[in-house]
């Protein structure tokens, strides 16, 4: 077995890892790591077509943007997945040729991509040419897989991004009866002083916070990526609310946020089984709840913005990098009523990065704009803790070699210092190969 690291080698972003098994070529994701500029896999042009199949773990960009570069380079093969990571897919991806308007990309990429996907369900073996393909559920965002491969007698496991609790959506990534002699793992909360504190304080601190602010007449701006943290942010809300240990507000939705969630309501099989049964046995659908108004027009928009009552906005880009937030937070930042929470990780060089630091004044659109408003943060992640990927480790049976991938380098190294000296660890160099 031959393994190719095409990227998320000591670091986040582009993941992309090619195996070759017997004549039998795969891609396990096909991400593009987002940043000023772009970066993407190292894939040569000339290597994808002798690629017979793509797996894609899940729909978050850095595994998936870049299937419409391969599709117009050429790839006219299978891309496989399941159902709700195809359909974020189309949402997540599309929004990005938009904002990044690839050169490389042609019209009928998006339209051809979605063409080549074909479904597969978790648990059930497919094979691809020589190379036996299984999806395990991964707890990260709806839909999101670990993705094991048997070549022969040698089973390698791949994580993609995992999160070992479970949350209000999902249930927690697949831990029972891992088997295999290679893993290839994410890394990103693997470092020293990577353990969480427990969810729930966490949750009740930023519920007391959000109280005091709509009580105090306030708005609350909550960023936040569009799938996923978004979802479980406003299910929370909501209950919540409907407990009465918020105060009734409207919680409005803008932006991708609304799309992904008609994603989660109709794909709730792949959802929790509590809230499954919620829907489906009891007929209480917190998808629906009167609680939340979908933001439609810049009018509306304008109208929340200069209006008197105290709401909730939950909104996109998460790091303020784009996206409807910008609008608001523009004419909110100058209001000290008002508070901005953050929820996710703030990149370096965001503004939303800045106005964790601490920012007094900060540039949207060309114009400065006064901090006024609360700024917090409280850590709610959709990956697993060092914890838990250390519990992971251990828990795969017969194993012995991890590639730790999908870190900043200084973590991944501290992750394999932590896993000691029981299995052979590497960190793979970007275009690393290795024979097994
Ligand atoms: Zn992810
Ligand atoms: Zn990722």
């Amino acid at each position: 077995m031959k393994l190719k690291f095409l990227g998320a080698a000591e670091e986040v972003g582009r993941s992309c890892i090619m195996v070759e098994y017997e004549g039998t070529r795969i891609i396990m994701d096909a991400g593009v790591k987002i940043g000023e500029e772009d970066a993407y896999p190292l894939l040569e042009a000339a290597d994808i077509g002798s690629i017979d199949g793509v797996v894609i773990s899940h729909a978050h960009l850095d595994h998936s943007a870049y299937l419409p570069h391969m599709v117009s380079n050429g790839y006219s093969k299978p891309i496989y997945s399941t159902k709700p990571t195809f359909e974020l897919v189309g949402i997540l991806v599309s929004d990005y040729l938009k904002i990044s308007e690839p050169k490389d990309v042609s019209k009928d990429a998006m339209a051809k991509m979605l063409g080549q996907f074909k479904i597969v369900e978790y648990q059930k073996e497919f094979r691809i040419g020589s190379i036996g393909v299984r999806l395990l559920p991964a707890g990260h965002i709806l839909g999101s897989a670990m993705i094991e491969l048997t070549c022969g007698g040698e089973r390698l496991l791949y994580s993609g991004d995992v999160n070992f609790r479970n949350t209000k959506l999902l249930e927690a990534g697949y831990t029972d009866n891992l088997d295999a002699g290679i893993l290839v793992m994410e890394s990103t909360y693997g470092g020293n002083g990577d353990t969480f504190p427990s969810e729930h304080a966490t949750i009740n601190g930023m519920m007391a916070s959000i109280k005091e602010t709509l009580s105090a007449g306030g708005k609350v701006i909550m960023p936040t990526f569009g799938v996923g943290r978004a979802q479980e942010m406003l299910l929370l809300l909501d209950d919540y609310m409907k407990s009465g240990l918020l105060p009734k507000a409207p919680i409005y939705m803008d932006g991708m946020v609304n799309k992904a969630m008609g994603i989660h309501r109709h794909n709730v099989v792949y959802c929790r089984e509590e809230l499954k049964n919620r829907i489906l046995l009891n007929d209480d659908d917190p998808f629906k709840s009167k609680n939340f108004v979908k933001v439609e027009t810049a009018k509306q928009r304008r109208g929340i913005i200069s209006g008197e009552e105290p709401c909730i906005i939950v909104t996109t880009s998460g790091m303020l990098t784009g996206g409807p937030v910008l609008k608001y937070v523009k004419s909110l930042a100058k209001v000290p009523e008002d508070k901005i929470i953050f929820v996710g990780y703030q990149a370096e060089g965001t503004l939303g990065r800045e106005l964790v630091n601490g920012a007094k004044e900060i540039l949207i659109d060309e114009s400065r704009v006064d901090v006024k408003f609360k700024v917090e943060k409280y850590h709610l992640s959709a990956h697993a803790d060092r914890q838990q990927l250390l519990q992971f480790v251990s828990k795969v049976k017969n194993l012995k070699k991890v590639f730790i991938i999908h870190g900043e380098k200084r973590k991944s190294r501290e992750f394999r210092e932590a896993i000691g000296g029981k299995y052979t660890t590497e960190i793979p160099m970007l275009g690393q190969e290795v024979t097994i």
